[in-house]
């Protein structure tokens, strides 16, 4: 708990960090010293070579004790890095750790200038620095109580881990698949690079855990509508869409579907198209929670209001399960943390018609699974036009790594090795089979991922090179022809190959709906329109709202194992809080000046989390809602808003020192 320290005349510490030679080597810390120990209400300065080290920090702390300090200014890196660790210092010697300030000289001084320019800044950011410190004033951390449950939104694998690592925990947890199972891709893996291990193996005695789990709820077919709150206590609302079958009452014998007057005639999303279902259907035969299920826009008797068959698929139901009345059902529930765990989207090829995705010889890397797996549609035969292929091209970087519109600059990670996995299927399907890969660069960065690149080549698939500026053309002769030719214009030499069947790497894009549950979450996502870490290196699993991590491919794309892992870290980070019980909440946010504040709402129109709200006419603060951005102070018309710690006098302070 911090201590409120009564303070009276400003007695500042200054500390001034050499951080090796990445500030001494461009700032003259000597001369910084000598100008820091002129400024007013400055009692001692001192240089060290490494402030955030243990002898540095005692050197603070004795100080503090020795000199009467009540203010410490540190000079060295940005706060990001090391304000936690100044702050626990000055705590830990009895002085609040609200009176610390901290001047950035390595990251925005040393780092960006050279010569005498780089000492004069440090001096501004120094004097900038105390002045403000004289104006610093002792604050209290609030504590907040944190409700034991978790939300884990998504049921890919990813999701399921993040689940049952919390769950197991002991704490109960919701899960949210917005399918009518949960799996995601994996479930529609056939074997999994590089160990080759079958997909469905692997993943489904984990989705069986999530289902008889005591402590997970599971809500498939639903999403997240609503989202309030704030770090241990967030009110969520779930929307269940109708599956028109009882859930507790279909036990999955799929009478149903035989019955139905569209059996086989939809095509089956599970199977990426490639295979057909009815309109009451399960994804797949493992699927979880097994329970029938109708969609709604292919249902003729819920589309047109009759159907041929109707009640024949009812009538066929032995538990009497279809229920054509069910309505949408809102859940509410209330946790104190959240796992985002929404997966990916893949690129459409048809978007670029130079990779003739119109062709019935070109697929996507997906489809192929589904043709791969034994459980697939054809059964695990690699079948196109009625018969095994026997020249087949892979096509490396569809629509990743180009700066050209439409495509996306990252590299999607996992095709490579998919990409080399599958030729390897269809090496050991089809054995008389010529197979080609044309890439760029073969990124085998995972472990036993280069071993099995190297493996592909000496069972003969041949790789091509292109660069990433070679144009790629896909065209048919004639169009009878069940051959494609893939042309590739390399430096004005055109390379021709022929192909009966094509598989397109087609990119990893983030999900459809990733703007919405952003917003929604109020967590941000960075230019490639994946989630945003809240630190790329030091924070990969958190946001930048407290009490929600990211895990999985709605970060960047990654493999099974990185998705697991990222998972497994986020589920620990997110049940911290809930075995806590409580946590404590920063003090720097915004404060309304109620004599002042004119109700005009400007300032809640403005806050991108939602802490501000009308009160007996005038505005109030959410504390713990509130992050301290300042963005209502700039725009309230009345100034009748402060953020503490960085209050006008603070700031004035600070701009009149610098200037
Ligand atoms: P997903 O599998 O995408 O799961 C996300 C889940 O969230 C889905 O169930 C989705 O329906 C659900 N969801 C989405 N939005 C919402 C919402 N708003 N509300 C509720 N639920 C939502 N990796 C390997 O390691 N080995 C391989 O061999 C391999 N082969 C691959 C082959 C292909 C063709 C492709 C495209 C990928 C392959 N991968 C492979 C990568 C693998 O698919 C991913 O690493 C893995 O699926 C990531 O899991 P995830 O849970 O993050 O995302
Ligand atoms: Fe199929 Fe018709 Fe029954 Fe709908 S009403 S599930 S289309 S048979
Ligand atoms: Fe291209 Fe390989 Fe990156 Fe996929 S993983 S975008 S195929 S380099
Ligand atoms: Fe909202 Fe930022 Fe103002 Fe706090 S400081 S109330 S988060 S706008």
């Amino acid at each position: 708990m911090v201590n409120s320290t009564n303070i009276e005349t400003p007695r500042i510490g200054v500390y001034i960090c050499h951080c090796g030679v990445n500030i001494a080597a461009t700032v003259n810390v000597k001369e910084v010293v000598e100008f820091v120990k002129e400024l007013p209400c400055v009692v001692i300065a001192r240089d060290y070579q490494y402030m955030c080290s243990d002898p540095g920090q005692e050197l603070i702390k004795s100080d503090i004790k020795e000199h009467g300090l009540n203010r410490v200014v540190v000079a060295s890196c940005s706060p990001r890095m090391h304000e936690p660790t100044f702050r626990n210092t000055c705590e830990d010697a009895d002085l609040n750790p609200y009176c610390f300030e901290m001047a950035n000289i390595r990251e925005q001084c040393a780092w960006v200038h050279s010569g005498e320019g780089a000492t004069e800044k440090a001096k501004d950011l120094l004097a900038s620095a105390v002045a403000k410190a004289a104006f610093l004033e002792p604050l209290a951390r609030k504590k907040v109580a944190v409700i034991p449950r978790a939300l884990v939104i998504g049921g890919g694998v990813a999701g399921i881990y993040a689940a049952l690592e919390i769950a197991d925990k002991g704490f109960e947890t919701y899960l949210v698949e917005k399918e009518p199972s949960i799996g995601g891709r994996m479930a529609q893996l056939d074997k999994t690079f590089p160990t080759l291990d079958c997909s469905a193996c692997i993943l489904t005695p984990k989705m069986v855990e999530v289902e008889r789990h005591k402590n997970i709820q599971l809500f498939t077919y639903s999403e997240v509508k609503e989202v309030d709150g704030y770090i241990g206590n967030y009110k969520v609302k779930i929307r269940k869409r109708p599956r028109y079958v009882d859930e507790d009452k279909c036990t999955g014998c799929g009478e149903c579907a035989n019955a139905c007057l569209l059996r086989g005639r939809i095509p089956s999303e599970f199977d990426a198209g490639l295979g057909s279902r009815s309109a009451i259907y399960v994804p797949f035969p493992q699927a979880v929670p097994l329970v029938y299920n109708i969609d709604a826009n292919s249902c003729i008797y819920i589309t047109k209001g009759k159907c041929g068959k109707y009640p024949a698929c009812k009538e066929a139901c032995p538990a009497d399960a279809i229920d054509f009345e069910q309505k949408e059902e809102e859940i509410e529930v209330e946790v104190g943390t959240i796992v985002v765990a929404t997966g990916y989207e893949l690129l459409d090829p048809a978007g670029k018609p130079e990779y003739g995705y119109k062709y019935d010889e070109v697929i996507t890397g997906l489809e192929f699974e589904r043709l791969s797996v034994a459980s697939g549609p054809t059964g695990g035969k690699i079948i196109i036009n009625g018969k095994e292929p026997k020249e087949v091209v892979f096509l490396c970087c569809v629509g990743s790594r180009s700066h050209e519109k439409g495509e996306h600059e990252y590299c999607s990670r996992v095709c490579c090795m998919y990409t080399a996995k599958q030729a390897h299927l269809v090496r050991e399907k089809i054995h008389d089979a010529s197979v080609k890969v044309i890439y760029t660069d073969v990124r085998a960065y995972g472990k036993g991922f280069e071993e099995f690149y190297n493996r592909v080549k000496e069972e003969g698939v041949e790789y091509i090179r292109k660069e990433l500026e070679d144009e790629i053309e896909l065209i048919k002769r004639s169009e009878e022809d069940e051959n494609v030719v893939v042309r590739m214009i390399s430096e004005g030499n055109a390379i021709e190959i022929e192909a009966d069947l094509v598989v397109l790497a087609n990119a990893i894009v983030p999900g459809k709906d990733a703007d919405e549950l952003a917003k929604l979450l109020k967590i941000t996502r960075s230019a490639d329109g994946f989630f945003l870490e809240a630190h790329p290196k030091l924070r990969p699993l958190d946001t930048f709202t407290d009490g929600i991590f990211i895990a999985g491919c709605c970060q960047s794309p990654k493999d099974i194992p990185d998705s697991v892992a990222q998972a497994v870290g986020a589920a620990i980070k997110a049940s911290i809080p809930l075995m806590m019980g409580e946590v404590e909440i920063e003090p720097l946010v915004a404060s309304i000046n109620e004599d002042v504040c004119v109700g005009c709402r400007t300032c809640e129109e403005i806050c991108p989390f939602g802490a501000l709200s009308l009160e007996a006419g005038v505005m109030s603060v959410n504390e713990v809602v509130c992050k301290g951005c300042g963005a209502c102070g700039a725009a309230c018309p009345s100034g009748a808003i402060s953020i503490i710690h960085f209050k006008d006098e603070q700031i004035f302070a600070q701009m009149e020192a610098m200037v």
